[in-house]
């Protein structure tokens, strides 16, 4: 069963369609019934959408890409508490 910090680690691959279909699932069943999830999912989704939007074809700078994850990880990381 896939819990917070699990889900969060694959979601990039979740995004890239790279996940196994069995992985896939235990995700979509944890994303079912955890809002804090559902909603670092839409915003990761949402920030993809954006980058890839300001990017177009061109691929992001490592150090971009970086800072973004950078960001993203430690607010979520620092703000999930084990409830
Ligand atoms: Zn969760």
């Amino acid at each position: 069963m896939a819990d917070c910090n699990e889900t969060l680690r694959e979601l990039d691959r979740f995004l890239d369609n790279e996940l196994a279909s069995e992985v896939l699932g235990e995700m979509m069943e944890h994303l079912d019934q955890c809002v804090d999830c559902q909603q670092a999912f839409e915003f990761h989704a949402e920030l993809r959408a954006v980058v890839k939007k300001a990017a177009g074809d061109e691929p992001l700078p490592d150090s971009l890409l970086g800072r973004i994850k950078q960001c993203f990880g430690t607010d979520l990381t620092v703000d999930t508490d084990q409830a």
